[in-house]
């Protein structure tokens, strides 16, 4: 990793929910605060919306259908991507221009 202050609290706090999922999910109708409906699900094959939900508070997500969930953006970094915790902070530093 090039920058050693790179953590978990300051990819956090430097990426805002709603910016990263509109982001990472550009089809989901994402309202400001609370659970929003993601769309369709990244993690199985979906065809119709409605499993997948966002937390605008926090970044946790969670299907319904395919029970994949975790508790921020890096969870969902690391599931989308297959990386393990240190590589998803490198990942999401990269893609916000952290460092
Ligand atoms: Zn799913």
């Amino acid at each position: 990793m090039k920058n050693q202050n790179l953590n978990a609290n300051y990819i956090k706090n430097a990426i805002n929910p709603l910016a990263f999922y509109r982001h990472e999910l550009p089809n989901a109708p994402l309202k400001k605060q609370g659970w929003n409906s993601g769309g369709l699900c990244p993690f199985h094959t979906d065809k119709r919306p409605g499993s997948f939900q966002v937390n605008m508070e926090t970044g946790g997500f969670n299907c319904f259908s395919c029970h994949v969930k975790g508790g921020d953006i890096i969870a969902f970094t690391m599931a989308l991507h297959g990386l393990n915790f240190s590589d998803a902070l490198a990942k999401l530093a990269d893609d916000w221009g952290l460092r």
